[in-house]
């Protein structure tokens, strides 16, 4: 396997720029997601770096090799597409044998290599059916089969999962994380799903707007996310806003929101001005007293713990991740605190991350 290095990689279509400057390594056995929400340009960036897009500037490195310019099947890397892409009139055997077929291997080289990939996924005793004879699940293994056998130096995958039923995804989940152990592959990965990215991905990349966010371990972006997009995108329920602006205390930084006034302990001097305060749901406690009063509009057990949904004075939504034993009734009134050492601070300026 091999590294792969975007350098400040930009696709642009007529007046769209669909990837602006991108920077990314993957590292030599390493898995990357590429995660961010709908039009933020992670299929083009994986397309550019299978080469079915040309990129408008930057380069694309495959281990020291610039592929920048080499046509897709000489770059030596596989993707796994989300609607499989088999050959429907083909077994399952045919569909992983066909690109060893093609590259002109010997009979004997593509039988070993199938029949091995074949057991890694589990598929062995099908490799004489066709993809309508096989479930979701399977046709999906036969796709990263056929990834598979070309040994490549990288494997991209395109949101293999989304055809997938839940339970499915989940198990297929926890599948291609243990392939992608036993391989030692370098993987870069595209979805649009926030809890496949934090759980599959040694690094999670968060694009928005063709521009990359952030990129860094999963909790490490889900505790400390650089900007204010990335903490509205990673975390389910999403983390909660609060508007207001900031200003020195004694003890340090004083956020003045419309609801309530929170001191953050800080030694460094505040950026004065617009801020936005956030506080993920399991972080709020409510209580007697508290920060700020609420009242509860919707409370939703979902058995291990109770999502509860508030409306401020000021009209604003707060989630908040309580135990399932919390005792609340819709339209009671209750306190909501803050604890100081939990919030996320943002510049409206420019969204950025500030803080302690
Ligand atoms: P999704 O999750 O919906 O697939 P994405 O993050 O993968 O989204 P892209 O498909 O990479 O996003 O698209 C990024 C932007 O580039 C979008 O604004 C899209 O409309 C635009 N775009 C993508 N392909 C083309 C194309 N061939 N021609 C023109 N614009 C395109």
């Amino acid at each position: 396997m091999a590294q792969v290095s975007l350098r400040d990689l930009t696709k642009e279509f007529d007046d769209t720029v669909a990837v602006a400057d991108l920077n990314l390594e993957v590292a030599d056995g390493e898995f990357v997601v590429l995660v961010g929400p709908s039009g933020s340009g992670k299929t083009t960036a994986l397309r550019l770096v299978a080469g079915l897009e040309r990129p408008t500037r930057g380069s694309i490195f495959i281990g020291d090799r610039d592929v920048t310019d080499v046509p897709p099947r000489d770059r030596d890397i596989a993707m796994v597409f989300q609607n499989y892409a088999l050959y429907p009139h083909m077994t399952a055997y045919d569909n992983m044998a066909f690109g060893l077929q093609v590259r002109g291997y010997a009979r004997g080289e593509i039988e070993g290599r199938v029949k091995d990939a074949a057991e890694i996924l589990g598929i062995g005793g099908l490799l004489h059916r066709r993809p309508g004879q096989l479930s979701g699940g399977q046709r999906q293994r036969t796709a990263v089969g056929r990834a598979i056998v070309r040994q490549p130096q990288a494997f991209l995958f395109d949101e293999p999962l989304s055809n997938l039923d839940a339970s499915l995804r989940v198990e297929m989940r926890a599948e291609l994380s243990q392939l992608h152990r036993r391989l030692n592959a370098t993987i870069l990965y595209v979805t649009h799903d926030q809890v496949e990215a934090m759980t599959m991905g040694q690094r999670i990349a968060i694009m928005n707007e063709g521009r990359l966010q952030q990129c860094a371990e999963p909790l490490a972006v889900y505790r400390a996310p650089a900007n204010r997009f990335v903490a509205g995108f990673i975390g389910s329920p999403a983390i909660n806003f609060f508007n207001g602006e900031l200003g020195s205390s004694e003890s340090g930084w004083l956020f003045k929101g419309k609801d309530f006034q929170l001191d953050v302990p800080c030694s460094a001097a505040p950026p004065a001005g617009p801020a936005t305060l956030g506080a993920r749901p399991e972080d709020l406690r409510i209580g007697d007293s508290g920060t700020f009063g609420a009242v509860v509009r919707v409370v939703e057990p979902v058995g291990s713990e109770m999502y509860i949904h508030l409306l401020t004075q000021d009209g604003a939504r707060v989630v908040v991740r309580a135990p399932a034993d919390t005792r609340v009734a819709v339209d009671e009134r209750v306190a909501v605190a803050i604890p100081p050492d939990k919030v996320h601070l943002f510049r409206d300026d420019t969204g950025e991350r500030i803080g302690p």
